[in-house]
C-alpha cells in the first residue's frame, strides 16, 4: 500500500539523522529552509560537473563496464515509505548499483553508510533488480568506496526510519550531534544556541 506523504522519509533525512537527529526535526517538524551555503553551492556545482563527463568515462572504476547509466533516478520504496535521487545507477541484465557523488574528500561515515543502505532499497524496488552495492565517489580524492548492503544496516535503516517517524509525531527536540565540530559549518547553527 502506498504511503501516506507526511510518513514518506527522505533518504537526506536519514542521512542528517545519522548524522544529527536535529536536522531532520529542524526540516521536518519547525520547518525551517536555510538558504543554501556556499558549501551546499559548490557541491551542486561539482555534481552538474560530475554528470557532464561521467557520460564519456569509462565504467571499469567500478567494474560495470557493459552496465546502462541512469542518472538522477526519482525512487520511492512503498515497501519501507522512503523517497530520494540516485545520483546515478548502473544496470545490467541482472542487477543494479548505485552511484553517489561527494563533493568532499571526506572519508564513509555512518551518515554515507545509512544513504547508501537506503539508495540500494530503492535501487533495487525501483529497477525490480537486486542492488549489489552502492559506490561513493568523492570527488576531492577522486577516490571510489564500495559499500554493500547487510543485515545490520538493514536493522539500522529500519530503526531510523521509525526514529524519524516518532521524532516527527512526538515533536520532541532531539539531542545534539556527537560531531561538534561540524556545528561550526552547519545552516541550523543560529538555532542551536546551546551547542556554541
Ligand atoms: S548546529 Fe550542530 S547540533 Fe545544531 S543542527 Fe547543526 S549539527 Fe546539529
Amino acid at each position: 500500500m502506498m504511503p501516506v506523504a507526511s510518513d514518506i522519509v527522505t533518504v537526506s533525512d536519514l542521512k542528517q539523522f545519522a548524522f544529527c537527529p536535529r536536522i531532520p526535526y529542524f526540516s521536518r517538524v519547525m520547518p525551517i529552509r536555510p538558504p543554501a551555503t556556499e558549501l551546499m553551492e559548490r557541491g551542486q556545482r561539482l555534481e552538474e560537473e560530475f554528470r557532464r563527463l561521467e557520460v564519456r568515462r569509462s565504467l571499469s572504476r567500478y567494474g560495470w563496464d557493459r552496465a546502462k547509466r541512469h542518472f538522477g533516478v526519482y525512487a520511492m520504496s512503498e515497501s519501507i515509505g522512503i523517497a530520494g535521487r540516485i545520483d546515478l545507477a548502473l544496470e545490467r541484465e541482472d542487477a543494479v548499483a548505485i552511484i553517489d557523488v561527494k563533493a568532499s574528500g571526506g572519508f564513509v561515515g555512518d551518515n554515507h553508510r545509512m544513504q547508501a543502505a537506503a539508495y540500494q532499497i530503492l535501487a533495487a524496488e525501483h529497477f525490480k533488480k537486486p542492488c549489489l552495492c552502492a559506490f561513493m565517489y568523492f570527488l576531492d580524492r577522486g577516490c571510489v568506496e564500495r559499500l554493500e548492503l547487510d543485515a545490520a544496516w538493514t536493522e539500522r535503516l529500519r530503526r531510523a526510519i521509525e526514529g524519524i517517524r516518532a521524532m516527527s509525531a512526538s515533536h520532541d527536540f532531539p539531542p545534539a550531534t556527537a560531531y561538534r565540530n561540524a556545528c561550526e559549518q552547519c545552516e541550523y547553527r543560529n538555532f542551536c544556541g546551546d551547542v556554541f
